[in-house]
């Protein structure tokens, strides 16, 4: 069982792309950060480098 299974997050704008074992889950989606599961509430980015989503 090696195989790690990626995907983009879920955010439209979201460049990101996750593990989807470590990736927050929301209504069967899966995000890069919790932020991005809820909408970017306050505005804020997921915070990771080189991704302007939020
Ligand atoms: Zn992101
Ligand atoms: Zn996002």
């Amino acid at each position: 069982m090696s195989t790690v299974t990626t995907m983009k997050c879920a955010c439209e704008s979201c460049l990101c792309v996750i593990e989807i074992e470590k990736a927050i889950k929301k209504n069967g989606k899966n995000y890069c950060s919790q932020n991005c599961a809820d909408g970017h509430p306050n505005g804020n980015g997921c915070g990771h480098a080189g991704c302007e989503c939020g």
